[in-house]
């Protein structure tokens, strides 16, 4: 690179460490790094990506029947807010004493899995109809069942609605389980009519609806729930071929202060083995280690398999596809080309940016602060962007954090912005689905990141092209 700028090696590794990059001489760059060097001299560049046949999310698999085998059920649930949903999850968690792992210490990896009868179930482990269709905005399809819960002492309500809806929207069979029937109050045959006004029409009534009684509390009918869980699965005869190379979807991920960047991956199709070589999203990065939800470090895992992987150089987003392939350099070329996908799709929607603007605005004087709100994925790389955000200072223009919080980017979260001129930064978040038709209507800068110091670099650059730009 320093070759084709005509600069000194030593030149450019100084401009990488002021990035944060720490390079030698003989080492690779990535392209985003690149293109962040190259414009700091004002050159310009024509991204020339080595062919790769095809991108992997298109690429078509079929597998002879012959080689498919049962896997586990895919579980998510959903409901009204205090109906019962993180409690019986809990339940379930708690329930798995069968096989040799009890006693492992639970590690939250994004779904768990308990066994049954010799069979498996897999939990996807955040709840709600949110996390569900931001899986499936990003077209990942990881349900195969929705359990909609709804609390007997209570009724249907506008989530449990919206639950429904984006289940029949996905195609995913619903069970219903009837929760909180310990209390005194509670009347199921009530939730069971209310449900009928929304086509599920319990067995007994003659529809096709499972309903299950619990009591997530007292955990009364667990058993029954995961008998009909596995009578869904096996009339539904979920399958995968464990023998090829994995396909999964990325369920959370994040930056360990520890380990660096970790991801909870789903596997759906195939073994993931360690050492092997893989693209998730953008990013790619050969399998160092893998834990599953007890704890246990695991050689390979198998289609349902819900793992914590290491090995990554960069850290994807929550619904990203994942495939695992021969070699790094292949693997590495796919992320590439995504990356620079991604970033052209981004620069042609956001025409209309407001960091831009800003200029004008501090240019006339009626900007002193720069108002942003963060929204990440855990706490500490909130805190981490706050502090380093609001030490920037340029030339009296400082940031003003007005919100931070963890999660997705919501329609208040951009109304706020709307309403105090601010930008949004969203750290490994992405906006939920109404917060981005808001973002269009109100016209918000909303800056998406994976890694803290490009998120800072952006701003910066930002103010100081504002302040000083260049013609
Ligand atoms: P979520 O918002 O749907 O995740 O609901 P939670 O699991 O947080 O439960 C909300 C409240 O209902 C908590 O106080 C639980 O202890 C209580 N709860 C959950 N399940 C039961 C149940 O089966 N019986 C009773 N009596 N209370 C329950």
């Amino acid at each position: 690179l320093a070759k084709l700028l005509h600069k000194d090696a030593s030149e450019v590794i100084k401009k990488l460490m002021f990035l944060g990059v720490m390079a030698t001489i003989n080492q690779e760059i990535d392209m985003d790094t690149i293109l962040l060097i190259v414009a700091e001299y004002g050159v310009e560049v024509e991204v020339k990506i080595p062919v790769v046949e095809d991108d992997f999310e298109t690429i078509e698999e079929t597998d002879d029947e012959a080689n498919l085998k049962e896997r586990p059920p895919v579980v998510t649930i959903m409901g009204h807010v205090d109906h019962g949903k993180t409690t019986l999850l809990d339940a379930i968690r708690k329930t798995n004493v069968s096989g040799g792992e009890a006693g492992g210490i639970t590690q939250h990896i994004g779904a768990y899995q308990v066994e049954i009868n010799n069979k498996k179930i897999t939990f996807l482990d955040t709840p709600g109809h949110e996390a569900f269709t931001l899986m499936r905005a990003r077209g990942a399809e990881v349900t195969d069942i929705t359990i909609i819960v709804v609390a007997a002492d209570d009724g249907i309500m506008p989530q449990t609605v919206e639950a429904i809806n984006h289940a029949k929207a996905a195609g995913v069979p619903i069970i219903v389980a009837v929760n909180k029937i310990d209390k005194p109050e509670a009347n199921s045959d009530k939730i069971k009519q209310e449900m009928t006004e929304y086509e599920l029409v319990p067995e007994e009534w003659g529809g096709d609806t499972i309903f299950v009684e619990v009591s997530a509390k007292k955990r009364i009918g667990l058993e029954n729930l995961f008998e009909m869980i596995l009578l869904v699965a096996e009339v539904n005869d979920y399958k995968a071929n464990p023998n090829k190379r994995a396909r999964a979807t990325v369920i959370e991920a994040e930056l360990d202060k520890g380990k660096g960047p970790v991801a909870r991956i789903l596997v759906q199709h195939g073994t993931l083995k360690i050492g092997d070589a893989f693209v998730a999203g953008n990013c790619f990065g050969r399998v160092r280690a893998m834990v599953n939800d007890r704890g246990r470090r695991l050689k390979e895992a198998g289609p349902s398999t819900p793992v914590e992987i290491t090995g990554l150089t960069e850290v994807p987003l929550a619904g990203d596809p994942f495939m695992a392939f021969e070699d790094e350099r292949k693997a590495r070329a796919i992320a590439d080309r995504r990356a620079v996908k991604h970033r052209q799709s981004e620069m042609g929607a956001n025409t209309r940016v407001t960091l831009d603007d800003l200029y004008n605005q501090i240019k006339e004087g009626e900007m002193k602060d720069l108002n942003v709100i963060i929204k990440a994925d855990v706490q500490g790389s909130a805190e981490a962007l706050k502090g380093s955000l609001s030490k920037i200072d340029v030339e009296g223009v400082r940031v003003k954090i007005i919100h931070k919080g963890v999660g997705a980017i919501t329609e208040s979260d951009v109304i706020l912005a709307s309403a105090s001129n601010a930008i949004v930064i969203g750290f490994n978040v992405r906006p939920d689905p109404q917060a981005e038709r808001t973002i269009d209507q109100e016209k918000v800068d909303v800056r998406m990141h994976q890694v803290i110091y490009k998120a800072i670099d952006e701003i910066e650059q930002a103010m100081k092209g504002m302040l000083d730009p260049v013609y």
